[in-house]
């Protein structure tokens, strides 16, 4: 029976956000070594689960190592890349003879002194077991994929949507390839091409053209004698690193010249679509004036600027300032402000609190200073069953309070920074969002597969902050250049 280790190290940084990324952020997001792994994603609509589902059906015996996920944010500091590389590497060691090596990468991890965090990994990772061993890595369709990446490793098999709903059945193929490559049934070849472009966090959506067209056009691929896969990956623009952008891949069984042929071509394709891989959303007061003309309720207020997913503060007010400014009731606005959680446990269940929420950490508008009273106090954990954005299962959105203030608008106060990708997050504290006028949601995409389907209205709001939606908004500096829509056209080394 072959065996594959599995492991893996997933983050995505912000190389704009000021905060750093230590071991306790992994402790909290999730590191496991050895069964953990299993328990703790097995189950799970994520890539690792994946790998065991891969398992099951092919009957190969996983070898488990160590994962790690943490929320994003600012880079690792080097001291925390260093310790989990290095606990990485001695659990592969420890794992023994492996026929092939399984890893669920994000793909977009950056530390301190180290743009490139997953081509390192992955380079260590190759020396330790050999130039010919299948080395299948999964990635994150936000992953900046560089050179190193694909050189190190077998094949790169990404994520093909956003919301990342595919996650566990893009870990199964890769599944799948492993142990073909582990039983020499194949010889996994791959190749890339970047297109100098960015794009837009909201054209990368894959349910809307022309991403939508593009992905779906990887079909046609699959009817060549050799293809095994292909991924376009949409790139996380919020990384001043060289690799930042989008990434074509194309994986072939030995056929070198057919892989860099596929990955040229997909990267023409998105070329072609330059024009229309971008996106020019209302500021704050036209959104929520918009949201207050409109009876298709609950309206969606898409906090562009402050994505958590994208590793942003989780505590910007201005669509609440803005909100309360135009007279809005019934809005529903979570903020991370662990120093409010405590103030409203203090308060106790139906007490009072004057509170100054929010707005310590992204300075685009103030703390929010209002009185109100404690509706809930709650542990934060919450399980998600269905396929959501992340893949995550077992929630942790640390001690979380409710504060219903005027117009019978609330405030949801968390203590730890926590993404919008389950309804979970509201519904575990007895709120109900459908009957939300407002619900200001901080994300840019990846809210979608939980929130579109109680949406009345969804309006995407262009707020400032860390994860601002226009790139030109941002000073890059380490970036390869020319890119559109940093640079003007035309850019010569576009002719693909
Ligand atoms: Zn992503």
């Amino acid at each position: 029976m072959a065996r594959i280790a599995v492991g893996g190290l997933m983050h995505e940084s912000n190389t704009f956000a000021t905060s750093r990324t230590d071991l306790t952020a992994f402790e909290s997001g999730g590191l496991e070594i050895g069964d953990g792994i299993f328990q703790r994603w097995g189950e799970a609509h994520h890539e690792v689960g994946g790998f065991f589902e891969s398992a099951a059906k092919n009957g190969f015996e996983i070898v488990p190592t160590l994962m790690g996920w943490a929320t994003p944010s600012g880079p690792l500091t080097s001291a925390t890349y260093r310790e989990l590389t290095d606990r990485l590497l001695q659990a592969l060691q420890e794992a023994g003879p492996v026929d092939a090596v399984l890893l669920a990468l994000h793909g977009a991890m950056v530390a301190d002194g180290e743009d490139d965090a997953d081509g390192s990994l992955l380079a260590k990772v190759r020396s330790l077991i050999g130039p010919s061993r299948p080395l299948i890595v999964t990635l994150d369709f936000h992953a900046n994929v560089s050179p190193l990446m694909v050189s190190e490793s077998s094949a790169l098999i990404a994520y093909q949507t956003y919301p990342h709903v595919d996650q566990r059945a893009r870990g199964k193929r890769a599944g799948d390839l492993a142990w073909q490559a582990a039983t020499g049934l194949i010889r996994p070849t791959q190749a890339m091409s970047k297109p100098p472009i960015l794009i837009h966090l909201l054209a990368q959506e894959t349910g809307r053209e022309p991403m939508k067209g593009l992905i779906a056009g990887l079909e046609g691929l699959e009817r060549s004698q050799g293809f095994l896969d292909a991924s376009i990956l949409a790139g996380f623009p919020y990384a001043d690193v060289a690799a930042t952008g989008p990434t074509c891949i194309a994986v072939t069984d030995n056929n070198l010249a057919l892989a860099s042929e596929m990955a040229e071509h997909l990267s023409a394709s998105l070329w072609n679509y330059r024009h229309q891989l971008t996106a020019t959303p209302p500021d704050a007061a036209e959104a929520v004036a918009r949201g207050l003309a409109t009876s298709q309720t609950p309206v969606i207020l898409v906090d562009l600027g402050d994505n958590i997913g994208g590793g942003s503060a989780a505590d910007s007010t201005v669509l609440i300032h803005e909100l309360l400014k135009q007279g809005a009731t019934r809005s529903l606005v979570v903020l991370f402000d662990p120093d409010a959680v405590l103030a409203c446990q203090h308060a106790g269940v139906g007490g009072s609190v004057a509170l100054s929420a929010g707005g310590k950490i992204d300075r685009n508008a103030p703390p929010l200073r209002v009185t109100g009273f404690v509706e809930v106090l709650h542990d934060g954990h919450y399980v998600e069953k269905l396929p959501r954005h992340g893949g995550i299962r077992n929630n942790d959105q640390g001690a979380t309070a409710v504060v219903r203030l005027e117009g019978e608008n609330r405030l949801v106060l968390t203590s730890l920074r926590h993404p919008p990708f389950s309804l979970g997050q509201l519904t575990s504290l007895g709120l109900t969002p459908e009957s939300a006028r407002f619900i200001v949601v901080k994300a840019a995409v990846a809210y979608k597969a939980a929130y579109a389907p109680i949406a009345g209205t969804i309006i995407e709001v262009d707020t400032p902050g860390l994860t601002a939606s226009n790139p030109a908004r941002y000073t890059y500096q380490r970036i390869r250049r020319p890119i559109l829509p940093l640079d003007p056209e035309p850019i010569v080394e576009a002719v693909v």
